[in-house]
């Protein structure tokens, strides 16, 4: 049996030769004193790219979720965010530990925001509830199978938020581009901060990036050190972050091929789990079933991983380390997997 075709993440997959090359030779420095040239052009092109003047290379998205919501929410208030998003549902309540915020979760079934759900929210502060203080959107939307927004909707939700600012989760922010031909720029545009992984499908070893106002991201440098995420000589992993920019976004119309192909392989193999293969435009795919253990020892046995992100929901998240030999077997394995 060759290696395990591994769809729990994206997050698993390895660095290129070309990454581990640029590791080695990278000019460093001290990135805490701001002088590593490496991150300090990594900060540059991203915040270029993303249509913002200055960005922030942090060792986590989670880590960039967190410093967004410290320095635009504030204590005591209520952040606007999507149920199932990350920031509310996979960060360990963090955001309330570091920021002392409440969330006021809506639904984001479809992977959106509603504009009356934020506007509904915002009003309600006229009525002895929380202030809002900071809208959160994800895009794409992880746990809504890698759904990725309208544009019309965005601008929609942003007119809700008023004078609130955005922080847009971008962790896979780049598969949107890819799925769309919509920059990423013009995607992160309504928002003040966006976030983007390059840990992920963009295959950098380690690495986020928070990008924003000159003063949100000041702020920020702060916020990062406090969490205790100053690095050194970090410039070793922005080598790698700079070519998963420069390289790894042109690729990812691979990975939603595949997603597709295992999207459709689900919606034959179980028809009312859920899932809509036509909506599967990035590179995950979700789905209900009703004794997921069982399902992943079958799949294990036939030498591939999947994941779980909830009760009765598994995931499968196509990557660059997953070829369409690799694909084809976990096709087999799913059309052959008991109910
Ligand atoms: C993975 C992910 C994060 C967190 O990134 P880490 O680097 O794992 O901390 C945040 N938001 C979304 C939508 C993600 O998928």
């Amino acid at each position: 049996m060759p290696d395990l075709v591994d769809l729990r993440s994206d997050t698993v997959t390895q660095p290129t030769a070309d990454m581990r090359r640029s590791m080695a030779a990278a000019v460093v420095g001290d990135d805490d004193y701001g002088e590593d040239p490496t991150v300090r052009a990594l900060e540059e092109a991203f915040a270029a790219r993303l249509g913002k003047p200055a960005a922030l290379f942090v060792p986590s998205g989670v880590m960039a979720n967190q410093i967004a919501v410290r320095v635009l929410a504030t204590a005591g208030t209520a952040v606007v965010a999507g149920r199932r998003q990350h920031l509310v549902s996979y960060e360990y309540g963090a955001a309330a530990r570091n920021a002392g915020v409440q969330f006021l979760a809506v639904d984001d079934e479809d992977g959106m925001l509603e504009p009356d759900d934020v506007r509904n929210g915002r009003e309600a502060a006229a009525y002895h509830q929380p202030a809002v203080s900071l809208v959160c959107l994800e895009n794409t939307h992880m746990a809504a199978s890698g759904a990725v927004w309208s544009m019309e909707r965005l601008r929609a939700v942003a007119a809700a938020a008023g004078d609130a600012p955005i922080h847009l989760d971008g962790a896979r922010l780049f598969n949107a581009e890819a799925a769309t031909g919509v920059g990423a720029a013009a995607w992160a545009a309504p928002a003040t901060t966006v976030m983007c992984c390059l840990s992920k499908g963009l295959c950098a070893p380690v690495g986020s990036l928070l990008a924003g106002p000159e003063d949100v991201i000041t702020g920020g440098r702060l916020e990062r050190k406090r969490l205790g995420g100053g690095m050194r000589q970090a410039g070793v992993l922005a080598a790698p972050g700079l070519l998963a920019l420069e390289s790894m976004i042109e690729r990812l119309p691979e990975d939603h091929a595949r997603a597709a192909l295992l999207a459709e392989v689900v919606a034959q193999r179980w028809p009312d789990c859920g899932l809509d293969p036509a909506a599967v435009r990035t590179n995950i795919v979700c789905f209900t079933h009703a004794a997921p253990e069982k399902l992943l020892d079958h799949l294990h046995a036939e030498g591939v991983l999947a994941g779980t992100i909830g009760p009765q929901t598994v995931r499968l998240v196509t990557h660059r380390d997953v070829d369409d030999a690799g694909l084809d077997r976990a096709r087999t394995a799913l059309a052959g997997a008991p109910d």
